[in-house]
This record gives structure tokens, sequence and C-alpha cells, in this order.
């Protein structure tokens, strides 16, 4: 099959590109590389199945040619990380919205098969856990940037369901939970690569508020062995699913992990949510998503375990 990976370039996208071309599909990314990297595409680039668009999912144009020759569009491109969207709030705002639209607007004139990436921020405060897709989404105002991160993507979410009921284009929705792993960088605020090259470097570890607050980490392996699975079966369509780990920590266990493992000398500082981000941030104090219903569908099960996950960024980071 011919894939189109928006965002192919960044994180996750590199990762499914690689799946995908292994399982002996045809890949094409495009990639702005606002956050993506040509490090993680690199040893792509010369397999004759792979190919590299750069540019905008903004550009109508090239998006109408890319979707029109595609069978299956994995939509990832979108500004992530919190750090990144209280930075720029305008700019994620435009990619996450417009940029979604466009690309269900295309999928729709093409009729082709298409998956949305939204996020765990669309539970919000809602600490209960585990979460489940149906389950209430708990905002502050949406001119904390935070919650305006989490209203996009509903609005991608709403948009891509409303896609499928209205017009019956084959859309699916997954909330990707705190996903880790090798070539993720620590840049736009995510605390895994952080803490790992904090310790290696024996530097202060950067625990943001009292570091109680806990969540899941998956291997993003097993993020991306989910996505290939949804992809495959129709009974997917029209509908969101969870993807997360369950092994649930906190940020403070975390940091202690983390030296452990490399055996840092690394201290813990403590620094308050307001100078870490901006006045009046709110965090969420725990995030654990139920799987049940990914699970009983195509099967998935995380497989990696929290300290094998940092034993491989550890490996990366030091490689790299
Ligand atoms: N965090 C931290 N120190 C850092 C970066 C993040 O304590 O240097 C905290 C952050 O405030 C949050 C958790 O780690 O409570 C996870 O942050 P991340 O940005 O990785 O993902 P989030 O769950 O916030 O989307």
């Amino acid at each position: 099959m011919n894939f189109l990976i928006t965002g192919g370039a960044g994180f996750i996208g590199s990762h499914l590109s690689e799946s995908l071309l292994a399982l002996g599909h045809k890949v094409c990314i495009l990639d702005d590389f606002s956050t993506g990297r040509m490090e993680n595409i690199d040893h792509l680039r010369n397999n004759p199945d792979f190919q590299l668009v750069v540019g905008s999912i903004l550009n109508q144009y090239l998006l109408d040619k890319l979707i029109e020759r595609s069978d299956f569009i994995f939509h990832l491109a979108a500004a992530v990380g919190v750090e990144l969207i209280v930075k720029k709030p305008m700019e994620s705002l435009t990619t996450n919205i417009k940029g979604s639209e466009m690309v269900l607007e295309m999928a729709h004139r093409y009729h082709r098969k298409v998956l949305i990436t939204s996020t765990s921020e669309i539970y919000g405060k809602n600490t209960n856990g585990p979460l489940k897709e149906g389950d209430d989404r708990i905002l502050g105002s949406p001119l904390k940037s935070r919650w305006s991160y989490s209203t996009a993507k509903a609005v991608d979410e709403m948009l891509a369901y409303v896609y499928w009921k209205e017009y019956g284009l084959p859309a699916i929705i997954v909330r990707l939970f705190n996903t880790v792993g090798p070539r993720q960088t620590g840049a736009y605020g995510m605390v895994v690569p952080r803490f790992v090259e904090q310790a290696l470097k024996n530097k202060p570890i950067t625990i943001y508020g009292n570091g109680k607050q806990s969540r899941c980490f998956l291997h993003v392996k097993d993020a991306v062995s989910a996505l290939v699975k949804l992809s495959k079966e129709p009974k997917s369509t029209g509908d969101v699913f969870n993807i997360g780990s369950q092994e649930e920590i906190t940020i403070e266990q975390l940091a202690r992990e983390i030296i452990k493992i490399t055996g840092s000398k690394s201290k813990l500082i403590y620094i308050p949510y307001e100078k870490a981000y901006e006045e009046g941030f709110e965090d969420m104090q725990r995030r654990v998503p139920d799987i049940g219903k990914i699970k009983k569908l195509v099967g998935f099960k995380p497989t990696y375990k929290l300290s094998e996950i940092i034993k491989d960024i550890i490996a990366y980071l030091k490689k790299n």
C-alpha cells in the first residue's frame, strides 16, 4: 500500500515509517521540519520505497497531490509538547486545527482512509483512572495555552468524527498517552529524554511542581504497533482509541529510577510550575489510560517495561 505520513520526520513518524517499510509498503512523508529532524529519517532515504517531501500540511496544493496518490494517511503532523505549546500558542493552534481540517478535507475529496492522532490532553484535569474513551473532559480556561491545545485537538477529533458520520469518510482517531523512546528530544519539555540527558551529564534533575504527579510511559515501538494494527482493522473506523501504558509512576520516582539506572550523581531540584511554564499553569496530577477497547479490538498490549524503555533511551542518547 501507499502510505502518507504527515509529520513523518518526527519522533513517532520516523518509527512508523520504519515499521511500514519493513512490512513491504511504500511510505511518503510530508514534514516541514519545524520539530521533525533529518537525522530521524536519514537512514531511510536510500530505500526506493521511501519518499521525503519537505513542506507544510498547510500547503493545500501539495497536500492535495500527496493525498490523491495515497491509500492511507497517518496524520501525525502537529505542534506537540507542553512547553512548545505554551511558548508558541498561535503556531500550535494553526497547525493543529487548520492542518487537520485540510487533511480531512482532502482525504474526503479522494475518499482515503485516515488516522488522526489526538492526545491524552483531551481528558484535561480528569484524574480518575484508568481513563476510558467516553470519560468526561475537565478543562480550565481556554485562555490558558495548555487547555487551548486540548481544545484544538478536540476540534480535530470532532471534525474526523463528523466527516465519518455525515460523509462516510473512513477515519480513525487515536489518543496517544505519554509516548517515549529513542529519537525523542527533550527540547519541547518531554520529561524522560530531559531527565536522562540531565542524569548522563550529572546535572540537576528538574522536577516541576512537587513531583507527585504521575504518568504512564509507553515505548514508541509499542505505540507504532498499535497504530499499524488499527490501520489494518476495518472495525476501527469511526471510533476513538486510547494508546498508552498502564505502568504508573510519579515524576519524582521517575527521576530516582533514571538516576539509579544511569548511576548518575545528579541531585533533584524542584521548580515551581509558574517558573517552568507560565503564570497560572495547571498540570494533570494523574494520567492513566484504560486500554481495554484497543486490546479487545486488535489485541494491543504494551511489551516494554519502563526500565527497558529508559535503558533504550540511555543507549540512544549515549550514541548520539
Ligand atoms: N516535567 C518535569 N520536569 C521537566 C519536564 C517535565 O517535572 O523537565 C513534568 C511535567 O510538568 C509533567 C510531567 O513531567 O508533570 C510529564 O511532562 P511531559 O511534558 O513529558 O508530558 P505531559 O504529560 O505533561 O504531556
